[in-house]
């Protein structure tokens, strides 16, 4: 697969990025890698605009993208799987997903959103009525990480898009191919050039100029701690999102319905090489079931079958790269120095690290203090709701949790006293819908969310009138 950055629709033809498959180090694809005076030009092609795009324009965009994603689900699935070595089936699913994005966006971009203030309520009003519309922004910088290559991009353009705002897109290195894909796709689904730029190339002569240009309204980074703190120093007076790491707990109280739990656990630490931000990170469970819960997760690990990505039988591919899994095999170790025990697997082969049970870690254990992105499985004990949620809370983290209860006092404790961005009551960290707000606080993010709606309203501002009335 060869494949080239775009300027508003142009391929550039310089030098060449080959993208390696982390499962067994073959050549999948490569791309042109764009330059800073690319960069500018695709600031000045979104700038300088083109047809502008009516709502109908915009819905029919989004709408023949959903089509045409339906249609090269497989090719997709078999491009994210080869680039980033997760397992096939969760390639498969991360389409439909996309899916849902497009959808979703194509809806929301056909209504109306303004509201309307009557000024004669008050013994000082008059006769006249406040409005409000949304312009769009003139310009966005989205940057995406490797974990799911079309679904984090697609959360990025459908809702620039639904909205009418040009985006110049810099995905991950380690994953452009899919996001090249879709790029052309949508601009064989009808999205003018100008609209959007899609350049890969070094940071220093890409993504930092950008972050920094004055002529960018909004940077909208989903990506690593780190990262996300470097760009929000470096963005100067714009707006900026900031979709950043997670250390996402699984609660387990008492009254716990055992197969839930243990089949949320299994499935929120392990699905998709446990690469998403709100994968299950830690597991927080009642000391009073800990041992049966323990024993019936190491049965359920077994069924996590690892190896060859695209074998639709493998549930679990490789991490991102082999330093991210020996990564995870050092922290493993390191837990183990602490007192901790691993219960299964614990082993690494290349880039494939193997879903791991880990008991009696320990509270300051690197692995649970910091964000550990892969198919671990720690698990810590706690006495009482108060020490569950002062262990949750006790990370610089807060994006989302799970809770495993069917107690409502203790729903709606945790509910209102975990720091986070989100509060599943019996489902994963991860349960969402595209189209419902998203986004965590404290390192996690600003607290600005995402999801199909709320993004559409981050590439927007608010114009306000008022006529006579
Ligand atoms: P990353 O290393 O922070 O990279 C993310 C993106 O930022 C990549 O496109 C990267 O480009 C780019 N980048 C790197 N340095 C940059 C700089 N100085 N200025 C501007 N851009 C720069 O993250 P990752 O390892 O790809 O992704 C994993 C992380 O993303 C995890 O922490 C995960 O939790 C987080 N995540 C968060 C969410 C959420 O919604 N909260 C969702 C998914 C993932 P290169 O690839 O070229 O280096």
């Amino acid at each position: 697969m060869k494949l080239t950055s775009y300027v508003a629709g142009v391929p550039v033809t310089a030098a060449v990025h080959e993208v390696k498959s982390p499962y067994d180090n073959r050549v999948v694809g490569t791309v042109t890698l764009a330059n800073a005076s690319h960069a500018s030009a695709a600031v000045e092609a979104a700038l300088k605009g083109g047809k502008k795009l009516t709502r109908y324009d915009r819905f029919s965009i989004l709408d023949k993208a959903r089509q045409l994603i339906v249609e090269r689900k497989e090719s997709f699935a078999q491009t994210i799987s080869a680039e980033s070595g997760l397992a096939i089936r969760e390639a498969l699913y991360e389409t439909g997903r996309a899916h849902d994005v497009l959808m979703f966006a194509a809806m929301e971009s056909l209504k109306d959103d303004g509201q309307i203030f009557s000024c004669d309520i008050s013994p000082t009003g008059k006769a006249r009525k406040i409005f409000t519309t949304r312009e769009a922004v003139s310009l966005a910088l989205c940057i995406t990480p490797f974990n799911h290559p079309l679904n984090q991009v697609v959360h990025k353009l459908a809702p620039a898009l639904a909205v009418g705002t040009p985006v110049i897109l810099k995905p991950s290195e380690k994953t452009p191919l899919t996001a090249i894909m879709l790029t052309e796709l949508l601009y064989e689904a009808g999205l003018p050039h100008y609209m959007l730029s899609t350049l890969l190339g070094p940071t220093a002569e890409i993504a930092e100029p950008l972050v920094k240009d004055p002529r960018v309204d909004i940077v909208s980074f989903t990506g690593s701690v780190a990262v996300g703190k470097k760009i929000a120093g470096m963005a100067g007076y714009k707006k900026v999102i900031l979709e950043l790491g997670g250390n996402d707990p699984v609660i387990i109280m008492e009254d716990a319905d055992m197969d839930m739990a243990v089949y949320l656990a299994a499935e929120g630490a392990y699905r998709n090489s446990g690469q998403r931000c709100t994968a299950v990170k830690r597991i927080l469970v009642h000391e009073k079931i800990a041992e049966e819960f323990t024993q019936r997760l190491v049965e359920k690990t077994k069924e996590y079958t690892c190896g060859d990505p695209s074998n639709p039988e493998t549930r679990v591919g490789t991490v991102i790269d082999e330093a991210a899994a020996v990564y995870l095999e050092n922290v493993v170790k390191k837990s183990v120095e602490q007192g901790a025990k691993i219960l299964i697997g614990g082993k690494r082969k290349g880039a494939i690290m193997e879903p791991t049970v880990i008991s009696n870690v320990p509270r300051n254990a690197d692995m649970v203090v910091h964000e550990s992105f892969g198919p671990l499985a720690p698990i810590l004990t706690f006495k009482d709701i108060d020490d569950a949620i002062a262990l949750s809370n006790s990370t610089a983290y807060g994006l989302s949790s799970g809770i495993v209860t069917n107690n409502m006092s203790y729903a709606l404790r945790f509910i209102k006293e975990l720091k986070v961005g989100t509060v599943n009551i019996n489902e994963v960290p991860g349960y969402r819908i595209e189209s419902s707000p998203f986004g965590g606080i404290k390192d996690s993010g600003l607290g600005i969310k995402e999801g199909v709606i709320e993004a559409m309203k981050c590439f927007t501002f608010v114009k306000t009138f008022s006529l006579p009335w």
